[in-house]
């Protein structure tokens, strides 16, 4: 086939691929505030992706959360070419392979035991579902089928496919399809933005404990589960809590004996400094919900941890005690290989304790932020940094989106939300290019 250009692929893409999270208008809106470039992609490598005209993109947002060491990256690339030599698929239910076998044994290392047994799924919203499946019918086979109800806190994202929908408090994510959805409770977040004059984010996260408390002594007899995304809610624009509140959540849970879920779809794989988030509270959750990063952003591939307790309340001669999910894809040796390929980076570089590096260059390289007007709540966890903007202008995210685009840098705000999530194989060079792209695109955006 010919060389083709940005502009054809444009044109192609519009006209037969739906894409996702977009109102596929503003692709075409060229020169309007809500312009949405539509931006073809013929190739990426290390923390770059390149169009079909010659220019170049930093993702300075790892391609929604995914990718964490490089596009093309050559070492999980040859453990994926090897792997597709071997074994492309073959299906999980009464068949085993070595890759399923030992990413299932390192997960369960990384937590230490804690989460025995791993179950698999393609996507995110998938592993949310699994979780609030297994802690439903958990009750259900230890006799008390009156605990199913959720809890999942306010500005919750775990998902947008039905069932996961009950547990994400986004109201532009879920009114169209309020009929479907049975709702779960929304109990107060721990953002420390939502903090009185005075008070620390240790007393935002006591207080929302508080709340939490008040709902499971009213509650709790019929409550399964809390699900929550360990120190950073990411979808309600990196709202970042207090480790303090994982801590009493994790008590209260205990107490009125309700299961903890942690989603480190976003927020796992060392996002935050440790490999789980929820490791800086000093817990262990009772399941847990990873993805994204996980196959270093290759292949679409979930995991859902669980406790030995819980997995064995599923053991029985009834079939119907068992837990009756499947996807076809479950377990993909490919997606499982390029997840080992992706562990042994962590392993032979040190990635953990590199990142603590690499963070304080992404702070320094924002600090100058801090003094502009029209920063508030600058804020970093580890490997994801953000700032608030505060304009009433309904475009501003589109606006600075362009503006980043047009300085090299992939950089999408989540509402007036600007944060940076890069890849970890990001360098000094490129940190500097994404300081000085969130300067001028803020500056840009803000007087457009
Ligand atoms: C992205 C995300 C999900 C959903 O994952 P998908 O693969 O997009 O379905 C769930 N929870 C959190 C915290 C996420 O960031």
């Amino acid at each position: 086939m010919a060389h083709s250009g940005n502009a054809d692929w444009l044109a192609r893409s519009q006209a037969a691929v739906w894409h996702p999270c977009t109102q596929m208008r503003h692709h075409a809106r060229s020169g309007s505030p809500e312009h949405l470039p539509l931006v073809p992609i013929a190739r990426g490598s290390g923390a770059w992706l390149y169009d079909f005209d010659g220019k170049r993109y930093l993702d300075g947002i790892s391609s929604w959360w995914t990718n964490l060491f490089g596009h093309a990256n050559p070492r999980i690339n040859s453990a994926l070419t090897e792997q597709l030599e071997t074994l492309e698929h073959v299906m999980l239910a009464g068949f085993t392979h070595q890759p399923v076998v030992e990413l299932s044994e390192r997960l369960s290392a990384l937590t230490g035991g804690a989460l025995g047994h791993a179950f698999y799924a393609s996507d995110g919203a998938s592993a949310t579902e699994i979780a609030l499946k297994m802690s439903c019918h958990y009750w259900r086979n230890v006799g008390r089928p009156e605990k199913d109800r959720f809890l999942c806190l306010a500005g919750s994202y775990h998902g947008e496919t039905v069932g996961a929908l009950a547990v994400t408090d986004m109201a532009i994510f879920r009114d169209a399809y309020a009929p479907l959805v049975r709702g779960a409770t929304v109990v107060p977040s721990p953002d420390f933005r939502l903090g009185e004059p005075g008070e620390t984010p240790g007393d935002v996260a006591r207080r929302a404990a508080v709340a939490l408390e008040q709902h499971l002594e009213a509650h709790g007899e019929a409550t399964a589960a809390l699900i929550v995304e360990p120190l950073i809610q990411g979808a309600a624009g990196m709202a970042m809590h207090d480790p303090e509140y994982l801590r009493l959540a994790r008590a209260l849970c205990d107490r009125f004996e309700v299961h903890l879920i942690c989603d480190e779809i976003a927020v796992g794989c060392g996002r935050t400094g440790t490999f789980f988030a929820h490791e800086q509270a000093d817990i262990r959750p009772d399941l847990m919900c990873l993805s994204k990063g996980i196959s270093g952003g290759y292949l679409p591939l979930s995991v859902v941890l669980c406790s030995d307790t819980l997995y064995a309340a599923f053991l029985d001669d009834s079939v119907a005690r068992a837990f009756l999910h499947s996807h076809s894809y479950t377990g993909n040796p490919l997606a499982c290989r390029a997840a080992l390929a992706t562990l042994d980076i962590f392993d032979s570089d040190g990635v953990i304790a590199v990142n603590r590096e690499k963070a304080a260059k992404i702070a320094a390289a924002l600090a100058p932020l801090a003094a502009n007007p029209q920063v508030r709540h600058l804020r970093q966890r580890g490997m994801i940094a953000a700032f608030d903007v505060p304009t009433d202008d309904p475009w501003f995210a589109r606006k600075f989106y362009r503006a980043a685009l047009a300085r090299e840098a992939l950089i999408r705000p989540i509402g007036n939300t600007v944060y940076l999530m890069p890849p970890y194989i990001v360098t000094d060079t490129e940190i500097a290019l994404l300081g000085t792209a969130i300067q001028g695109a803020l500056d840009e955006a803000l007087s457009a």
